[in-house]
């Protein structure tokens, strides 16, 4: 007897629902979808107990009338595509017809819809895939979905949702996700009742963005400069140096408005970010890709949270352009005279976010803002003792410095404008005014400036003008060598012999002069000049270990780039070396010549300060707020 049977229909959604609405958070990413597309302007979630008891999605879409509402729960029924050619380029979020019937199926569903000109609406129940009732509706025009007892009747998959508590946390997450990408929504979630989110709609991007992560963070983002490169547009906005999480929750990157996750994006914002991030962090972003919808597939994924791109290469590459070109601009611009936070204010007001002059976005410093930017990073915190205590941008960043123009820095295409706009340039280099007061713990330089007191780390400081030097030399010929007494051999292991061979030309051009000697036996003539150590083979050892890290899914100039900061950081003063205040002021202003001056190579900051206003608050001299 023939073994293979087909499932009947409702088994077969019950199958494919596990794929598609695996927890409550699912089911929120699918119908607010569902509305978007349906081109509604107000979307309410009201979720109980973390989604599992109830989740309810009102819209006020188009809504549909009784045939189509009785077909949308068919499986595979759509109104998105038709043909296979339309699979090929998909313009909606929605495209497969399962979801609505999924969801049917494993919980107590009811769908009451209206369009805007029917005299009544249709509302239909169905209980766990089984159409239950189909009456009118008399409500306002759009769509009410509910799903009550999620899994009610597959208690296997039940077993599977988490707290009521982490479901919920899903829920807000995915529908953030949403939100951020269409300011122009209104949006409301409720939990048990309470009101979560209320985010009316706004035309402006960032208030979107300030509405669901606050003032302090969305002050301190910078504006991507829009580029389009190979047909791909990249805009939004990303954190700035220093600016990071241990995880990915914040780095949300969106593919013609649908949020996706992708290799290819992760990659180039390594790459973009390179040195300005610390390693094992994640950006801040909110990045907005738009490309043909011919170019991608976004039919791979269950969630359709991944997609699949014919160039990944070119994805990868434009997102890390427009990321370096938006930190080093920043990084470059003069910041002009206005706090951090009133320029943010300044870019709220803005109606059209396109319009943001230069000028605006350039008072979003690289580093700091109000309070706390190393709250973002783990080492070094600003006085662990004092919690409180909030660090704002340097006086520093006041100052007009000439930008160190590298062969390889791309100019962003609008640049010639925005010059115009902005002020006069100062001096080039000129260091900001700071009166040395001490070191602390032989590592932290304490200075007077203008706005209170500044803080160094003299190691960070120093790998970043080290780690600048290396790279400009490495762009302009080689850094400059310095010969061995005595050839250093190196034995190594076959696989570094490997990596050695293949990075021999990038290593000579690092200054190391190093060939093969043997079988894994390297001979080392000359380490880069202004190296100082006394062990060359422990400090070559440091860097192959790097190498290996590194060798994998890095590309070259990364590779050149990270071996530069490992050379950077062991060729660099350390916490216990006491520098003369003469070395520290040459220090200060080697630093300020630096296109990015407000982190070292690895993405730790540098400066940090505590503003006048901040110690008086401390010492009670005036009133918090
Ligand atoms: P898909 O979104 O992949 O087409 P769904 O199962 O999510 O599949 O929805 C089926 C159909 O039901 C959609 O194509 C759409 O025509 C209709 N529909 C679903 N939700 C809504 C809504 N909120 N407003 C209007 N129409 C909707
Ligand atoms: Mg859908």
């Amino acid at each position: 007897m023939a073994k293979i049977r087909i499932l009947p229909d409702a088994l077969a959604s019950q199958v494919a629902a596990g794929e598609v609405v695996e927890r409550p958070a699912a089911l929120v990413r699918e119908l607010v979808e569902n509305s978007l597309d349906a081109g509604a302007r107000h979307i309410e979630v009201h979720a109980q107990r973390g989604g599992i008891a109830m989740i309810r999605i009102v819209d006020d879409g188009t809504g549909m009338d009784r045939e189509d509402a009785m077909l949308s729960l068919e499986r595979h029924a759509t109104s998105k595509i038709r043909t296979k050619e339309d699979l090929g380029a998909i313009h909606t979020f929605g495209f497969r017809g399962e979801a609505l019937p999924s969801i049917a199926s494993v919980s107590r569903f009811r769908l009451a819809t209206r369009e805007k000109t029917a005299l009544v609406g249709t509302e239909i129940e169905v209980n766990g895939g089984k159409l239950m009732a189909v009456r009118d509706h008399g409500g306002a025009p759009g769509t009410v979905i509910e799903a009550r007892s999620l899994f009610f009747n597959v208690p296997a998959r039940r077993k599977f949702l988490r707290t009521e508590n982490t479901e919920f946390a899903h829920v807000e997450q995915q529908l953030r996700l949403h939100a951020i990408a269409n300011p122009q929504v209104a949006f409301t979630l409720t939990h048990n009742g309470e009101l979560v989110l209320h985010l009316p709609a706004t035309r402006d991007m960032l208030e979107r963005i300030r509405g669901l992560v606050g003032d302090e963070l969305a002050s301190r983002l910078l504006k991507v400069e829009e580029i389009t490169l190979h047909g791909i547009t990249v805009s939004g906005y990303v954190g700035g140096p220093g600016m990071s999480r241990s995880n990915r929750q914040m780095q949300t990157t969106y593919l013609n408005g649908r949020p996706i996750e992708s290799a290819s994006i992760s990659y180039g914002l390594r790459e973009g970010y390179h040195t300005a991030l610390m390693k094992g962090q994640h950006p801040v972003t909110f990045l907005f890709i738009q490309m043909d919808p011919q170019a991608f597939d976004v039919n791979v994924h269950p969630a359709k949270k991944e997609v699949r791109f014919h160039d990944g290469n070119s994805v990868r590459e434009a997102i890390s352009r427009c990321v370096s070109r938006t930190l080093e601009h920043a990084a470059k611009l003069p910041t002009g005279h206005a706090p951090a936070r009133s320029a943010a204010l300044q870019l709220a007001a803005t109606s059209e976010p396109a319009a943001v002059s230069a000028r605006q976005e350039q008072f979003v410093l690289p580093v700091a803002a109000s309070s706390a930017p190393l709250r973002d990073l783990d080492p070094p915190r600003p006085l662990p003792s004092a919690p409180a205590v909030s660090v704002s941008p340097p006086p520093v960043a006041l100052e007009k410095r000439e930008a160190v123009s590298l062969p390889a820095a791309p100019r962003p295409a609008a640049v010639p404008e925005q010059e115009a706009d902005a002020p006069a340039p100062a001096a080039p280099n000129t260091p900001p005014e700071f009166r040395i007061i001490g070191v602390l713990q032989k590592l932290y330089v304490l200075m007077e400036g203008k706005e209170g007191l500044v803080m160094m780390d003299q190691h960070a400081a120093h790998e970043r003008v080290n780690f600048e030097k290396f790279r400009r030399a490495l762009e302009t010929g080689g850094v400059p060598c310095q010969r061995l007494l005595l050839p250093v051999t190196l034995q190594t292991t076959p696989r570094d012999a490997d990596l050695l061979r293949q990075n021999l030309a990038a290593l000579n051009r690092l200054g190391i002069e190093i060939e093969p000697f043997g079988p894994n036996i390297f001979k080392v003539e000359t380490l880069p000049a202004f190296l100082k150590t006394d062990d060359p083979a422990a400090w070559l050892d440091q860097v192959i270990e790097e190498l290996s890290s590194l060798s994998t899914k890095s590309s070259s100039l990364r590779l050149s780039e990270d071996a530069i900061a490992t050379t950077a950081c062991r060729a660099s003063v350390k916490s216990n070396d006491v520098l003369s205040i003469p070395e520290l002021q040459g220090l200060l202003k080697d630093l300020f010549a630096c296109e990015m001056p407000y982190c070292c190579p690895h993405g730790r900051p540098t400066l940090v300060q505590i503003s006048t206003s901040e110690l008086e608050r401390k010492f009670g001299r005036r009133a918090p707020g």
